[in-house]
């Protein structure tokens, strides 16, 4: 049979097509609605679009736009033509297309009408033969050419090993990777996680992410559409628009940064989140404060999960008690919870050997959602396994004997000093518990003694007045002396990426002078 992904998710549509979908704004603040029937026409359109093109098997189809129903819609309607979707961040500037539109040598570009001068140059100098636009409001060449077509398309036969989509990863740590998931991965992991998040009938959530990464693309909208739930669909997060939608909704998917700024929103009280069933962080850690301030001021407790572009969804905490694990059901702050259902978890030393419970140490991976390798990059991916099949994360964590994982950081911000390993989630951890921190990060720098040393990068609660030495030495009295930063310095706010993860090797780059 058909493993399609569209096939499943359209299969998943509930009978009566004239029930609302997605429930969203245009730009002018006016209400739009979509059916589900509208959701099956346009995409329909969309793919008899890309049919007629007539495009080779395994063609690439680039999409750098804002964020709307219709950018949703054209990731529908790739996979209904059997396409390859590649979403890019609307953040990236020339050369960053130039590079990516380079890398994938897409079949189809599609930009915004703004942008199409200088991206239809890139994407026709990379080879690329067609390039459409899509705006936020519903206009552009795409849907004016869609519009000819019928709103009829059987779903392309596609196998569980055949490509869907190929993600770039976020670039936190290096040049983006792009990583090919197939409709297998991706299918495979929205069944369980609709199940293990214990979806209901009725359930509404609340889309408030960017649609260019796992996050938003995936785990948002498959759950939904699996579950034939409406969203409520933010084009732009704002915390006043997701706190009024709660009345209307019961679940929330975020990441840490959008917990933090609706925790700064007085609207934010127990009767405003009343109605919500779960809440759901992930794509970089949700400090302990943030969690147990979001408890106190909610009653709700997030649920955090942990995943990456080559593997989507890899733990999380439990919605309810979980068998394979004594009937846990506690959602425990600081942790990623357990391995996923069907998802394979080790955590092993630079010799892949499995180090005892509780230990510190490489997390790797295996499952039918991990992918199947980088975009072009051959060399990359045979690194990136071991002999015996697993994934290596490049995360560094710990199973303590309940089973629940945590994450104390990635490989590649360990810090070696003086031949001892600094963890740097440990010593942020004490950091963030001293009065008048907000967060803080610690990056390794060059040193002649000790090879590397760490440095803290500390940011002040409104109002208060931090002091980089009394800092330093106040961890003096608690910790070892090779995880004490040589350095503390108080900043106005860290680097962030627009998933929120802090880009350490800004800071790393910024600091890595300081001991000639
Ligand atoms: P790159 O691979 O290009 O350096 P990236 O790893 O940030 O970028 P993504 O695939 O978007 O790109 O992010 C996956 C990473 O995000 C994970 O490897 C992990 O480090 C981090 N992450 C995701 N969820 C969590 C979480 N709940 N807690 C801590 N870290 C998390
Ligand atoms: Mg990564």
């Amino acid at each position: 049979s058909n493993q399609n992904l569209f096939a499943a998710l359209r299969a998943a549509f509930p009978a009566d097509l004239e029930q609302i979908a997605v429930e969203t704004m245009s730009a002018s603040g006016e209400p739009l609605l979509y059916s589900w029937r509208d959701l099956d026409r346009a995409s329909a359109r969309i793919a008899n679009l890309l049919a007629a093109l007539e495009l080779p098997e395994g063609s690439r189809i680039a999409v750098q736009v804002e964020k709307s129903v219709e950018a949703m819609l054209l990731y529908l309607a790739t996979l209904r033509a059997g396409h390859v979707f590649l979403p890019l961040n609307t953040a990236y500037q020339s050369a960053e297309i130039e590079y990516f539109v380079g890398n994938a040598e897409p079949a189809v570009v599609v930009c915004t009408p703004g942008n199409f001068g200088w991206v239809s140059k890139i994407a026709f100098t990379a080879g690329t033969q067609h390039v459409f636009t899509l705006g936020d409001d519903r206009t552009g060449s795409l849907l004016e050419r869609a519009a000819h077509f019928g709103d009829d398309h059987v779903p392309v036969a596609r196998g569980a090993d055949d490509l869907a989509a190929i993600l770039y990863t976020s670039g936190t740590t290096g040049r983006s990777k792009g990583a090919m998931l197939t409709h297998g991965n991706l299918l495979s992991n929205a069944v369980m996680l609709k199940d293990y998040w214990g979806w209901v009938p009725g359930d509404v959530l609340i889309h408030a992410l960017p649609i260019f990464h796992v996050h938003g693309l995936f785990v948002a909208i498959h759950a939904a559409l699996l579950n034939g739930s409406k969203m409520i669909w933010l084009a732009k997060f704002d915390p006043r628009a997701a706190i009024a939608a709660m009345a209307r909704a019961t679940v929330f998917m975020g990441v840490p940064t959008l917990y933090v700024r609706m925790l700064a929103e007085q609207g934010l009280t127990p009767e405003a989140a009343r109605h919500m069933r779960l809440f759901i962080s992930g794509s970089a850690p949700l400090l302990i404060e943030t969690f147990q301030e979001w408890q106190r001021r909610t009653g709700h407790t997030i649920l955090e999960r942990y995943g990456m572009s080559e593997t989507i969804m890899l733990t999380s905490n439990p919605y309810q008690a979980d068998a394979r694990h004594g009937d846990q059901d506690e959602r425990r702050g600081a942790t990623v919870g357990f391995p996923l259902p069907g998802v394979g978890l080790r955590v092993v030393d630079d010799a892949n050997q499995d180090l005892p419970v509780g230990e510190i140490g490489n997390i790797q991976v295996r499952g039918p959602n991990v992918f199947q390798g980088y975009w072009r990059m051959p060399e990359k991916t045979a690194e990136e396994f071991t002999a015996d099949g697993w994934f290596k994360t490049g995360d560094v964590g710990r199973v303590d004997e309940r089973g629940y994982v945590s994450i104390v950081g990635r490989s590649k911000d360990l810090i070696i000093s003086g031949g001892y390993n600094v963890y740097p989630a440990e010593i942020e951890g004490y950091i963030n518990e001293m009065p008048g921190v907000a967060e803080s990060a610690l990056v390794g720098v060059p040193h002649p003694d000790f090879g590397e040393v760490g440095v803290a990068v500390v940011i002040a609660k409104p109002g208060a007045q931090l002091d980089g030495e009394a800092i330093i030495t106040a961890l003096k009295g608690q910790l070892a002396n090779f995880k004490i930063p040589k350095r503390c310095f108080v900043a106005t706010e860290l680097p962030r990426n627009t998933m929120g993860k802090v880009q350490k090797n800004l800071l790393r780059e910024q600091h890595k002078g300081l001991f000639p």
